[in-house]
C-alpha cells in the first residue's frame, strides 16, 4: 500500500529511487564523576576527539569533487571553525574541571548552553544556526565514543533516496558525492544549512518529514516531489507513471534551459532585456556563470562585513571588489554600499547601546553609513578605485528623501576630491544609482531619477515597508504579497519615472527571480531584471517567448483590479495561456 508523507520541500525537483534509511542512533550521554587526578587525562581525551573530528571534516573536504565551489565547501568550514571556537572547547574543558565529570557530559552541558543562546535569538536564520552546534557536538560525541563513521562508501547509494533524522552539511556533501537522487529528513527547517546546501547543489530535498524513518524501509520504492514537499512510499503504478513522465519533462526542460546559456535575452518583438544576477560574494560569480555569462545587478557587499564581523578596511574592500570585477570578465558589476542593520547586523555593533525597538525602521543601510562617514568613506574609495578598472556602478540602498541623496552625492564628490589630491586612480564618471525600497522613494522616484544614473527596485523591502510587515517575521508572512495593488502601483511609478528621466530601472528583489511575475513585470515596462543565479535561465526562457506588444495591454487590464487575489487569478490565467502558446510552438 502506498503511503503519503508530507514535509517541507526545500529543493525542488522530482526524484524516483530506492530508499536508503540512514540510521545513526547516538548513544545516550551519561554523567559520571572522575577523580581530580584524572581530569588532565579526560581533557586530553576531549582534545583528541576534537582533532579527530577536524580530521574527519578535512578528509570529507578532500574526498568531494575537486571542483566543488568554495561557497559549498564553506558549509564544512563553518564546522571546522566551530571546533576551534573557545566558547566551544574552552567551555567544555572548564566544565570537566568544575564538575570533575566525563568529557561527554561536559560537552553536553556546554552545547545545551550554546543551543539556548541560539534559541533565544529573534532572527529565524540565526536561530537555526543551533543546528550547526548540534551537528558538531554529534560528531565530537561520536569521536569520544570511538563510533565508526556512518555513510557507506562505494556505489551502494548511487540513485538512492536517503531517509535520515537529520543530515549535516558534511553528510549531504558526502552523499551527493555518492550520486544520491535526493533526500528526506525528519528534522530541519527551510533555513537550515542542509536545506540551503541542497538547493545549491541542486538535489531534490524534503525536510521536516516527521516519522519518515518509521514509515519507510530501506529498499522500498520512493517518489519525492521537492516542490510540493511530498514523499510517496511504494507508489502504485499510476503514480509511478505520472511522476516518471514529470521527471522526464523536468530533465528535458533542464536541457532546454541549458541551451539558453550565454545567449541573448530578447523578446519575440525584438526588445533586448538586461538580465543580470545577484551575488553576495565574488565567489558567487562562479555559480552565476554556470548558468549564464552575465553581469551583476546587485552585489550585496554587507556579507563581507558580516562574515568579518567588522567594517573591513579600504584595501580589503578594494581587493574583494576587484576580484568580483575580474571574475566577470568585462560584464558590469553593480556594487551596493553596505546595507547593515535590521536583518543584516554585524555582531560587534549589537552590543553598543540599547537595541532599537524597530531595527528595520532604524539606523539601517545608508542612514547608518552617513552616521559613521569614517567607516563609509573607505567603501566609497574602494568602489571609486575599482571602477577605474572596469564597468562598475555604485548603488545606494534605502534612500528615503532627496536631502539624503544630496548628502551622499556630496560625500562621493568629496571622496573623489581626496583621491585626486592623493593622486590615486579612480573613475571620475562613476555611475551612481539608488534602490527604491521604501514607498517614499517610489513616490518621489522621478526626483531621484532626474539626478541619478539609474534606479533599482528592491521589492523585498518595498513590500515590507508598504504593507507594514516585518519580512523576517513568520507570523505575518501570509501578508507578504508582491501582487498587492499598492505595491504594484509603486513599482509602476518607479519604472515610469526612470523612463521619463531616460535612465535604466532594474528590479533586483526576489520578485524578479519568480517566473510567475516575469510577464507581469515585462508588461509593466521593466527592461532590466537582476535575479538569483538559478533563476536566470527560467526567466530568460519566458522573456524570449514573450511579445511585449501583446503583453502590455493584457497587463494593463489586469492592473485595473483592486485586489491581490483578483490580480493573481488573472495573472495565473495569462501565464497559463502564454505557456501553452510557447509549448505548442
Ligand atoms: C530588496 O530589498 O529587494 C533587496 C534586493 O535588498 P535586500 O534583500 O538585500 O534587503
Ligand atoms: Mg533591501
Amino acid at each position: 500500500m502506498s503511503i503519503l508523507i508530507n514535509g517541507i520541500g526545500v529543493s525542488s525537483g522530482i526524484a524516483i529511487g530506492e530508499a536508503y534509511v540512514y540510521s545513526r542512533e547516538q548513544k545516550e550521554v551519561h554523567a559520571y564523576k572522575i577523580p581530580e587526578t584524572q581530569q588532565k587525562k579526560e581533557i586530553q581525551r576531549f582534545q583528541k576527539s576534537l582533532s579527530k573530528a577536524g580530521e574527519q571534516l578535512h578528509q570529507i573536504k578532500n574526498k568531494i569533487a575537486a571542483d566543488t565551489p568554495a561557497d559549498i565547501l564553506a558549509f564544512i568550514d563553518t564546522h571546522l571553525l566551530m571546533l576551534e571556537d573557545p566558547t566551544f572547547n574552552e567551555g567544555t574543558i572548564a566544565n570537566i574541571k568544575k564538575f570533575s565529570c566525563n568529557a561527554e557530559w561536559a560537552l553536553l552541558l556546554q552545547s545545551n548552553r550554546l543551543v539556548k543562546v541560539f534559541d533565544d535569538m529573534e532572527d529565524p536564520y540565526l536561530r537555526t544556526r543551533k543546528d550547526d552546534v548540534l551537528h558538531v557536538v554529534r560528531r565530537i560525541q561520536d569521536c569520544l565514543a570511538e563510533a565508526p563513521e556512518h555513510i557507506p562508501d562505494g556505489q551502494q547509494l548511487k540513485g538512492c533516496i536517503i531517509i535520515a533524522d537529520d543530515l549535516t552539511p558534511a553528510d549531504t556533501l558526502m552523499l551527493q558525492h555518492q550520486k544520491i537522487a535526493g533526500f528526506v529528513t525528519e528534522y530541519g527547517g527551510p533555513l537550515s544549512h542542509t536545506a540551503i546546501l541542497s538547493k545549491n547543489i541542486g538535489i531534490p530535498a524534503i525536510v521536516g518529514a516527521h516519522h519518515a524513518r518509521q514509515l519507510i524501509k530501506t529498499g522500498e520504492t520512493l517518489i519525492i516531489d521537492g516542490r510540493q514537499g511530498m514523499v510517496i512510499n511504494s507508489p502504485d503504478k499510476r503514480s509511478l507513471k505520472h511522476y516518471r513522465a514529470l521527471h522526464k519533462e523536468e530533465i528535458a526542460r533542464k536541457v532546454l534551459l541549458h541551451e539558453l546559456r550565454n545567449t541573448p535575452t530578447v523578446t519575440t518583438d525584438g526588445k533586448t532585456i538586461t538580465l543580470h544576477g545577484n551575488i553576495d560574494r565574488p565567489e558567487d560569480i562562479r555559480k552565476l556563470r554556470k548558468f549564464d555569462h552575465t553581469g551583476v545587478g546587485l552585489y550585496r557587499t554587507e556579507m563581507l562585513f558580516i562574515e568579518k564581523n567588522e567594517w573591513p578596511n579600504e584595501e580589503t574592500q578594494f581587493k574583494t571588489y576587484k576580484r568580483a570585477l575580474f571574475r566577470l570578465k568585462g560584464k558590469s558589476l553593480t556594487i551596493r554600499t553596505a546595507d547593515l542593520g535590521a536583518d543584516k547586523e554585524i555582531q560587534d555593533t549589537i552590543d553598543q547601546g540599547p537595541m532599537a525597538h524597530n531595527p528595520a525602521m532604524g539606523l539601517r543601510a545608508i542612514r547608518r553609513c552617513m552616521k559613521e562617514p569614517e567607516l563609509f568613506i573607505p567603501q566609497l574609495r574602494a568602489i571609486l578605485r575599482v571602477a577605474a578598472l572596469g564597468p562598475v556602478r555604485l548603488m545606494i540602498p534605502m534612500l528615503t528623501n532627496i536631502e539624503e541623496m544630496h548628502q551622499v552625492l556630496n560625500l562621493i564628490e568629496k571622496t573623489k576630491q581626496q583621491l585626486r589630491i592623493e593622486k590615486i586612480r579612480f573613475d571620475k564618471n562613476l555611475k551612481v544609482g539608488a534602490m527604491i525600497e521604501v514607498p517614499a522613494a517610489a513616490l518621489s522616484a522621478y526626483a531621484f531619477a532626474k539626478q541619478l544614473d539609474f534606479l533599482s527596485i528592491g521589492t523585498n523591502d518595498l513590500i515590507q515597508y508598504t504593507l507594514a510587515l516585518d519580512r523576517i517575521d513568520e507570523e505575518v508572512s501570509y501578508l507578504y504579497n508582491p501582487l498587492n495593488p499598492a505595491v504594484l502601483q509603486l513599482i509602476q511609478m518607479s519604472i515610469n519615472a526612470g523612463k521619463k528621466a531616460r535612465i535604466p530601472v532594474s528590479l533586483c528583489g526576489e520578485m524578479a527571480s519568480n517566473p510567475q511575475y516575469t510577464r507581469l513585470l515585462l508588461g509593466m515596462g521593466l527592461e532590466y531584471f537582476s535575479v538569483q543565479a538559478n533563476a536566470l535561465l527560467e526567466i530568460k526562457h519566458i522573456i524570449n517567448h514573450s511579445k511585449l506588444s501583446r503583453l502590455r495591454p493584457k497587463i494593463k487590464k489586469i492592473l485595473e483590479h483592486q485586489s491581490a487575489n483578483e490580480i493573481e487569478t488573472q495573472l495565473d490565467l495569462l501565464n497559463h495561456q502564454e505557456s501553452e502558446k510557447t509549448a505548442s510552438k
